[in-house]
């Protein structure tokens, strides 16, 4: 691959503190530079200046879902069949609760144990709550494809493993639900913008994702969530709140449904994190998903291959085939905990997962070659020199 390749020319229009090597964009994106001066206008011209006319002068009320249509070129959903609005957690029980009333005489919901646990503990309070019956399958990774049978009402999956990176193959996964009569839900957290998606060609009913990994939306950004438009019309939602009604300001005493993906709203969204948002995805229109993955990929070998042979210290905990990896890599290190505290006081920020993960993300808008390799540099002074064995970096804070 060429080194051309690695670099995408947005960088720039990234507020990246001097100095400081970002690799946790997976858990948290960077603020883009342009963000600041939306949400100055947004707060005081709209809000401070429209007040209430904001929701229809400044087109508040629609923000939802044509804000929402940005994410869907990037995961390859038709226009209008993606909506955002709370969090991911919530559009992952509106997605299962409605998987479930389409296969009332099912009883299995199929997932893996590479889930995210708040996709998992929503499938079990949703199936307590419903009481009905429900089984939450839960099987190792690659396990998945034989396990899915025709007693699986819904496959429930997260895309991309947010702890190795591990991909399942979305199309040959979804062909399989579906030929058992199953209905497929994609979690898309670690894959928009990530890795390109195509949830037109895979057809899988439900996709779901956050805004503030790689989509760079900010802390508390909207979840999204994209229903095939084919069934949409026919999806009962369970959180029937008053934005998702057909005519919310005719108040009336029943809940009926708006028509498409409009049905997926619950309450008043939350404006100025989608102004956020918006001015976040700008960032994304002039990028091509095939381009993110090429330089994704290429920036991954080159750290793995560079720890591999600098840090004998490390095993890798992602697949080693970049086909199989999204755009993230893991190391086990017994010590990693305090192993990435220690980088974190060096300026070279990834994350750690329970029990031994160090976790690096790769996000070539504003990722390079140089920075992988500066990277290394750090973390094998770090091991070598053995700077994690510091009290310091033993302390736990609620967020690892
Ligand atoms: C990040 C992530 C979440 C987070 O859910 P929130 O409700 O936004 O806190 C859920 N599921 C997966 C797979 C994730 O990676």
């Amino acid at each position: 691959m060429s080194s051309a390749a690695v670099t995408l020319p947005v960088k720039e229009r990234f507020n990246l503190p001097d100095g400081m090597i970002y690799l946790d964009g997976n858990s948290l994106g960077p603020l883009p530079r342009a963000v600041p001066a939306r949400l100055a206008s947004m707060v005081g011209d709209e809000w401070g200046g429209h007040l209430i006319r904001g929701w229809n002068v400044d087109g508040w009320m629609a923000q939802p879902v044509s804000v929402a249509d940005r994410i869907g070129r990037l995961i390859g959903a038709p226009q209008g069949s993606v909506v955002l609005g709370d969090t991911l957690s919530i559009k992952v029980h509106q997605a299962l609760s409605a998987a479930l009333a389409m296969r009332p005489n099912r009883r299995v919901v199929l997932s893996d144990n590479g889930n995210f646990p708040t996709d998992l503990y929503m499938a079990e309070g949703l199936i307590g709550q419903l009481d009905q019956g429900h089984e939450l399958r839960v099987v190792d990774p690659e396990a998945v494809a034989d396990a899915i049978t025709g007693e699986a009402a819904a496959v429930m999956l997260t895309h991309v493993d947010y702890r190795t990176g591990r991909m399942h193959d979305m199309a040959a996964i979804t062909k399989l639900a579906h030929e058992a009569g199953a209905v497929m839900i994609w979690d898309l957290a670690h894959s928009a913008g990530a890795v390109p998606v195509d949830l037109a060609a895979c057809k899988a009913e439900f996709a779901v994702g956050c805004t503030y990994k790689y989509l760079n939306g900010g802390p508390g950004a909207p979840a999204f969530i994209h229903v095939r438009p084919d069934i949409v019309d026919d999806v009962e939602p369970a959180l029937s709140g008053w934005l998702g009604h057909d005519a919310p300001f005719a108040f009336e005493p029943h809940y009926r449904p708006a028509a498409g993906i409009e049905r997926m709203r619950v309450g008043t969204p939350p404006i100025i994190q989608i102004a956020a948002l918006d001015e976040a995805l700008k960032v994304w229109d002039d990028i091509d998903m095939d381009d993110v993955r090429a330089a994704s990929i290429a920036l991954c070998e080159t750290f793995i291959a560079e720890v591999e042979a600098r840090c004998p210290q490390l095993t890798l905990a992602s697949p080693r085939d970049a086909g199989m990896r999204g755009s993230q890599v893991s190391f086990a290190f017994e010590h990693g905990y305090a192993a990435m505290q220690a980088l974190i006081a060096r300026d070279v920020i990834g994350d750690f997962r329970a029990p031994d993960i160090m976790r690096f993300g790769f996000t070539p808008l504003y990722i390079d070659d140089g920075d992988v390799r500066t990277a290394v540099d750090v973390l094998a002074e770090v091991l070598d020199k053995r700077l994690w064995d510091d009290p310091a970096y033993q302390a736990r804070g609620r967020v690892t």
